[in-house]
This record gives C-alpha cells, structure tokens and sequence, in this order.
C-alpha cells in the first residue's frame, strides 16, 4: 500500500544526471529515512516528487494521482494531503510565529480568522510549544524551537505525509532526540506517513521504520534497519 510510488524517473541538470532510473515506494504509515552522502540527490528527489523539480522521465503517484496527468484541481487537492519542512528557509523570517503555521492554511482553505487562529494553537500545543511563542519572528526563537514551528505548518492541514528534509540539522543531540520522538509520536496518534532526508545516525535508528540509501542516482539498498546490518 504505497503512498508515494517512484518509478524509473531520470532528473538531469544540463548533462548532469542526477538521478538514474530510480526506483522508490513509501508506504502508508511508515517514516522512511532517505540517506546517501551530500550531494547525492535526495533533496532534488524530494522537490521532483512534489513536482517543484522537472523529470526527464519516469513516473511518480502520490495517493495514486499521477501529478504529471493531474488538472491543476487535483493536484490542489493532493498539495492539501501533504506538509513540508524544507531545510532551508524552513520559515519565513518576516513572519511571525502565528503568520508562518497559518500560511500553507490561508493558501488552501477558506476559514475565518478565528479558526485560524484555533488550528495555530492546536499545532502549537501538538510540537510541544506554549501557544505565547505566537506572536515572535524565528529571529527570536532557538533552533529547536523554529524546526517545531516548522512543523507545526506541516501539520497545519492536519496531512497525512509529510516531507522533513534534514529536520533535526543544527539540533543538539538532545534537541535532535527530543525532535525524533515528536515524529515518532506523530506517526502513532494521528497515523502519519513520514519521507525524512537526513544525515542523523540516531534519528535513522530511533526514528525510522526503513531507510532507503541513494547512491549513483538509484536507491542502492533498502530495507530496516535490522536488514540492512545482517546484510553487511
Ligand atoms: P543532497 O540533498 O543529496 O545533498 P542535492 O539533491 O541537493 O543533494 O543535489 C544533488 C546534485 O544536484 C548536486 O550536485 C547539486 O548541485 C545538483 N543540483 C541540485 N539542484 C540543482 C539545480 N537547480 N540546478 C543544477 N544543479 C542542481
Ligand atoms: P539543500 O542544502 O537543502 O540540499 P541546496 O543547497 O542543495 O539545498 O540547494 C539550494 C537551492 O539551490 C535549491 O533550489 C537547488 O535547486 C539550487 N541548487 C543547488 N545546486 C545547484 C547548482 N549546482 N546549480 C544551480 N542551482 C543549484
């Protein structure tokens, strides 16, 4: 039952072949780790799936839709399943708080701004955050405190997958893990399917269900983490 289906898809930049024929599903309710060294691909595998980087070929379905054939309406209706914490610019820094988590929900839906203002604080109180912090701009936040309103806005139209690229980068270990288990926690009470790029060894053994490693423009290897050691 895979959520995101990759099939054969070639992303090329001038002669540059970034990815080769790659192969992916990530299925209903699992976190997937997504590793492979810098440079690799795996944010441009993330953007190609969310359509913000152009295919040579190969097809991707998200919940089924193939977003290549979809009207702009179904397309919509997919972006509106899905949240995002991209690793940069993870908020918009002329923003508040408050502003940022209501953004993707002002784009999509059509609510006043009372419940707006609930679904904030809802998010808020879910990544673990007092909803007093609604009203300061990232400048004045820690780190830890910006990636969990970063994903508090991924979780705004209460998605069903969400794509985290690096999140617990420029976290402590402690922050990191705390993070980890925020996810963890996520993916159990409100079933959420979780696509994360990331560097982190303990996130891929605390967090993940299964990793898939990019190498050479393919997924060179996947499976658990118990998989993966026997292996070896
Ligand atoms: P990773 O996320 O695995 O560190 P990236 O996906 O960011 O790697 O990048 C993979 C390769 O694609 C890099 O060589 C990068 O320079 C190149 N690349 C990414 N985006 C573009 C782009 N828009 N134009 C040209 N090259 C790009
Ligand atoms: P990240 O660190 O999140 O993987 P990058 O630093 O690789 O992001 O890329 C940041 C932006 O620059 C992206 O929009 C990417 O497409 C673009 N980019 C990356 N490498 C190149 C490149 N060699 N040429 C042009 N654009 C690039």
């Amino acid at each position: 039952d895979a959520i995101i289906r990759v099939r054969d898809i070639t992303v090329q930049f001038g002669n540059t072949r970034v990815l080769d024929g790659l192969d992916l599903d990530v299925k209903r309710g699992e976190i997937l780790g997504f590793v492979g060294p810098s440079g690799a691909g795996k944010s441009v595998l993330t953007r190609t799936i969310i359509g913000l980087v152009p295919k040579v070929s190969g097809r991707i379905e998200v919940f089924g839709v193939d977003l290549d054939a979809a009207s702009s309406a179904q397309r919509r209706a997919v972006e509106r399943r899905w949240g995002i914490l991209f690793q940069q610019g993870a908020l918009f820094s002329s923003l508040t708080v408050r502003q940022n988590i209501q953004f993707p929900a002002r784009e999509y839906l059509r609510v006043s701004q009372r419940l707006l203002d609930e679904i904030m604080v809802a998010k808020l109180v879910m990544v673990g955050l007092k909803p007093e912090v609604a009203d300061r701009y990232p400048s004045e936040l820690s780190g830890g405190m910006i990636k969990r309103v970063a994903l508090a806005r991924a979780l705004a139209l209460d998605p069903e997958l969400v794509f985290l690229d690096e999140p617990t980068s420029g976290l402590d270990p402690i922050g990191a893990g705390d993070f980890d288990e925020l996810v963890r926690t996520l993916q159990r009470t409100l079933g959420l399917t979780v696509f994360m790029v990331t560097h982190d060894l303990d996130s891929l053994y605390t967090a993940c269900d299964r990793i898939a490693v990019l190498g050479n423009g393919k997924i060179i290897a996947a499976g658990s983490i118990a998989d993966m050691k026997a292996s070896q």
